[in-house]
């Protein structure tokens, strides 16, 4: 499997299966953006099976699906742990200057590559 520079198979992987399935690119996207961002990128989510993702009450069609039946893609999206405001709104930033949609949570954004992988419109919101 392709190995990238700051996320581990374990980070990336499906809490259950443990599987990591990337949509295309979508693995040196996360890279490229992290090297931007030059501070850590906790994952509380990223690839998730369909077991999983209906465990945790995820959306029906969520891009963090490996093998997503709707889209007929794999994973193209993360959520990353944010505690404080500076650093949520740097990477906010920098996420949405290289195409990246945003959600965000009280103590995650949700980052994916909808527009890239699927050519669906950019957008944002607020969880
Ligand atoms: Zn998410």
């Amino acid at each position: 499997m392709t190995k990238f520079v700051h996320f581990s198979h374990a980070e990336l992987a499906c809490p259950r299966t443990r599987a990591v399935v990337l949509a295309p690119g979508f693995g040196e996207a996360l890279d490229a953006l992290r090297d931007s961002y030059g501070l850590a990128m906790t994952l509380t989510s990223a690839c998730r099976s369909a077991e999983h993702n209906a465990r945790i009450g995820g959306h029906p069609r969520s891009l963090h699906l490996i093998a997503n039946a709707h889209w007929r893609c794999d994973t193209c999206a993360v959520d990353v742990a944010m505690a404080d405001g500076p650093s949520r709104g740097r990477l906010i930033e920098l996420a949405w200057d290289r195409g990246w949609s945003v959600g965000i949570a009280p103590g995650f954004l949700h980052l994916d590559r909808r527009t890239a992988v699927l050519g669906l419109a950019q957008t944002t919101w607020v969880y």
